[in-house]
């Protein structure tokens, strides 16, 4: 018959959430309650008489023998009576865990048994292990890492914080965040509170705050809300990040790009009055040399006749540059007209516009898929498309010469990957890679000696101003002998931009 108090104690074992086990002197286990059927996964009448290094990795499995001898021998305890050893344990599956132990000896009749008490750890040390990852994280974080309660109290403070604000933790810690706040932005913080009692945080706030020395540092502050386990909102977690150097940057580059438009807008004034005052002179030159030829023919010989008619084609030519110099800066000078743009449109006017010549050169258009709707100003964007296009065939000696106008979600090229891209392709005499920069040049010409090619090699330069005053790139890809392909960008908002 078990006795009452058997009962009570089988009953209060078997419940136990704890593992609960003993084994005899020679190690043999005795008792194994249900949580340590859990906790090694093993069923009691598998490890029931069975030895209890079965339940230990090495090098503990070699050296159990040993420490159960010793202590028979010198009834001195290695782990026994310290409550809570952290050891290692081997469930059924072969997996090693982490486990709180505390073993208590009793003699009965019998001899010597051991009893233990048994806590797997394996979550507790992997909360101590994150925790332990998180907090190296923090400590060695550039930025500076700051929590503090919702009334301002200052709570962490990391070596980042140390190094951004000149404070040690030990100074700061415990005092109110508004030391850190200068005093024209106090009203910052009601804000950011205000934010954070919503349980919302606020990032990437462009701000300043105090050095310890008083002097001011531009940073940009993400601030979110901590947590208790409750849900309830009690202290916001702040990231720092010193932006003095990058707003020294950005101050830098706009300065720069104010002396650069001024500079450019400097050389399109100078290119406007240069090649109008030049156009005068040019006039009177061609008046003059066709008043020669006109009045003193008789006199002069055939020679003579000859250098007069080349001069007046000369100064002709020179004013299609002059002419075409004016225009140049006029494309810089002059204000974007922004519209909303259908390109298939922009396309089947310049076809209709080109017909003849299309025929003539016996020349496709073809469109593999529609263009998009883009904003940018409708007159230019017909010019590039146009400038492209007559290149294409006068620069093509194929029976049947193919355009191919198309759009990209995505382009690869040298520098990197281009979006949204335009491009046109021709079948043509191509371009040798050593001149993809240089026909963008003005006056630039590749082919000058064949005369059926008649130009005044401005076409590309004009293109590529008109794509950067959309804030696009050009570029292009060209097998020689097989054909070239200008692809080109046009970057919309810039263009609102340029409209604005
Ligand atoms: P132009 O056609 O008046 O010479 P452009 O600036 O349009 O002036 O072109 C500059 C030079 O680039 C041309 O003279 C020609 O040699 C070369 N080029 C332009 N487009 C093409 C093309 N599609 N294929 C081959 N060569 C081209």
């Amino acid at each position: 018959m078990r006795s009452m108090a058997d009962i009570r104690l089988s009953a209060i074992v078997d419940n136990a959430l704890d593992g609960l086990i003993s084994i005899n002197e020679l190690g043999i286990i005795e008792h194994f309650n249900p949580a340590c059927e859990r906790i090694f996964g093993y069923r009691a009448d598998e490890v029931i008489g069975k030895n209890i290094k079965m339940l230990m990795p090495e090098p503990y499995h070699s050296e159990h023998d040993g420490y159960l001898s010793h202590y028979r021998k010198t009834g001195e305890a290695k782990i026994i009576g310290t409550a809570g050893r952290e050891v290692s344990a081997k469930r059924k599956d072969g997996s090693v865990f982490p486990m709180d132990l505390s073993i208590s000896a009793f003699e009965l009749e019998d001899g010597l048994h051991f009893s233990g008490v048994i806590r797997d750890i394996t979550a507790r040390k992997q909360a101590e292990e994150k925790n332990a990852l998180l907090a190296a994280v923090v400590a060695s974080s550039d930025d500076a890492i700051i929590s503090k309660r919702l009334d301002g109290t200052i709570l962490s403070w990391n070596a980042g914080a140390e190094r951004l604000f000149g404070y040690s933790a030990a100074e700061i810690i415990g005092r109110h965040v508004s030391v850190l706040i200068p005093e024209n932005l106090r009203k910052e913080e009601e804000y950011i509170i205000g934010r954070l009692r919503q349980g919302k945080s606020v990032d990437h706030y462009e701000t300043a705050r105090l050095h310890k020395n008083g002097r001011h540092i531009d940073l940009s502050l993400t601030v979110s809300p901590i947590h208790n386990e409750a849900g309830d909102i009690v202290g916001a977690s702040k990231i720092a990040r010193d932006i003095t150097a990058q707003k020294k940057a950005a101050a830098e580059l706009r300065r720069y790009n104010i002396a650069l438009e001024r500079s450019n807008k400097e050389l399109d004034d100078f290119a406007y009055i240069a090649s109008h005052d030049l156009k005068e002179p040019l006039r009177g030159l061609f008046n003059n040399a066709k008043f020669l030829e006109k009045d003193y023919k008789d006199k002069l010989d055939a020679e003579g006749v000859g250098r007069l008619q080349r001069l007046g084609y000369l100064t002709q030519r020179m004013e299609t540059l002059v002419n075409d110099l004016l225009y140049f800066s006029r494309l810089g000078r002059q204000e974007l007209a922004i519209q909303d743009t259908d390109l298939n449109a922009v396309i089947r006017d310049i076809e209709s516009m080109m017909e003849m010549t299309l025929t003539e050169q016996n020349a496709i258009i073809s469109i593999p898929k529609p263009l998009p709707e883009i904003v940018c100003d409708k007159t230019r964007i017909t010019e590039i498309f146009r400038n492209l296009i007559t290149n294409a065939i006068k620069y093509n000696n194929q029976e049947k010469k193919i355009i191919e106008i198309g759009y990209l979600d995505a382009v690869k090229t040298k520098t990197g990957i281009e979006k949204q891209v335009f491009y046109v392709r021709d079948n043509g005499i191509g371009i040798e890679e050593g001149f993809h920069e240089e026909i963008f040049r003005i006056f630039k010409r590749l082919n000058e000696e064949d005369d059926s090619k008649k130009g005044t090699g401005v076409g590309l330069t004009f293109v590529r101003k008109i794509v950067e005053r959309h804030g696009g790139r050009i570029w292009l890809e060209s097998t020689p002998g097989k054909g070239a392909t200008f692809y080109f960008t046009i970057n919309q908002g810039a263009a609102y931009e340029a409209a604005a």
